[in-house]
């Protein structure tokens, strides 16, 4: 059952002119990822590789492609997390680079800290060389359109909160046995400026533990840090549910508790995997053995040969 690698898109109402391409981007990084794994590549690696792909495709809520806070800036969050050491590294409210998930990184193998935000992200961003880059360049023609009816005086709040979103995950098993997980979000969109989500918050965004098994989830951030979500599902786990019932119960717990909607990744140490969203839509897909599986609608699993490039 090893190695494998499961990401997600971000949960909520996808476009259908934008369907597609939310399955596709998903289906590449996928493969991407998981050529690092079958090459001996640590879960590390691969989680990192995935989201960066991710990050640098328009399509989604992250890097380039994120959503606009009030002010229509983008400020992005991301986290990593390594389960064999339980090492983990943020950034909250970054901005002007192209990969929060590379700078997060960086954060769990440089610094003794978990979580650098804002000012001090950047700071830290500059003494490592990563490079900056214009905050134009991060926002594409769709943000700035959505951000603009936002603020129309007809617009709906709950829709533009809980619609059209895109965060991106991943979770892997290496085949070592190690596991890691990786999200990178622009967050809601108009949030406020210097709001940090669940993306940035471990144990919310994302958690792995080799002893357990790994999540990155997508959705109503506030509402995931308020039953901490990903920690919650592997919670489940160790009480001996699978991957899928443990992010079905979590899931089911955040919606029922505080109306929040969202979605997960999820795998265990032995490699079973599951992709579960509450009530919306979720591009995902999960590379195992010769095989892409992917879906975006409840209920849908398709599966193709990993070496089929579409
Ligand atoms: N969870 C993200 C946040 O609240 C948004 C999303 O997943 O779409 O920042």
């Amino acid at each position: 059952m090893l190695p494998v690698l499961v990401i997600h898109g971000g949960a909520g109402l996808i476009p259908k002119e934008r369907a597609e391409l939310r399955r596709s981007g998903v289906r590449s990084a996928a493969r991407v990822g998981y050529a690092i794994l079958q090459g001996g590549g640590s879960a590390m690696d691969a989680v990192v590789e995935a989201v960066t792909q991710l990050e640098n495709n328009p399509t989604y809520n992250a890097g380039c492609g994120s959503v606009l806070n009030v002010k229509g800036e983008v400020e992005m969050d991301a986290i990593v997390m390594d389960g064999k050491t339980l090492a983990c590294g943020a950034v909250s409210a970054v901005r002007n680079i192209a990969n929060p998930v590379q700078l997060a990184r960086l954060v769990m193998d440089k610094t003794i800290h978990v979580c650098l935000t804002a000012g001090g992200a950047s700071q830290f961003a500059r003494a490592m060389g990563v490079p900056e880059v214009p905050e134009e360049s991060l926002i594409t023609d769709y943000a700035r359109m959505r951000w603009k009816k936002n603020k129309a005086p007809d617009a709906n709040p709950m829709e533009s909160q809980m619609g059209k979103m895109g965060t991106v995950g991943a979770v892997a098993v290496d085949v070592e046995g190690n596991i890691a997980c990786a999200t990178s979000t622009g967050g809601m969109p108009d949030k406020m400026e210097g709001r940090v989500g669940d993306t940035a918050c471990i144990g919310c965004g994302a958690y792995a533990d080799n002893t357990v098994g790994a999540v990155s989830s997508t959705g109503h951030g506030e509402a995931i840090m308020k039953v901490t979500l990903s920690r919650l599902i592997l919670f489940h786990m160790e009480q001996g549910q699978s991957a899928e019932v443990a992010s079905d119960l979590g899931l089911a717990t955040m919606k029922s508790r505080v109306g929040g909607l969202g979605g997960v990744v999820t795998v265990d140490p032995q490699g079973r995997w599951a992709a579960c969203i509450s009530g919306q839509q979720m591009s995902w897909a999960a590379a195992q053995k010769d095989t892409l599986h992917h879906g975006l609608y409840t209920g849908e699993h398709f599966t193709q040969s990993i070496d089929d490039p579409h």
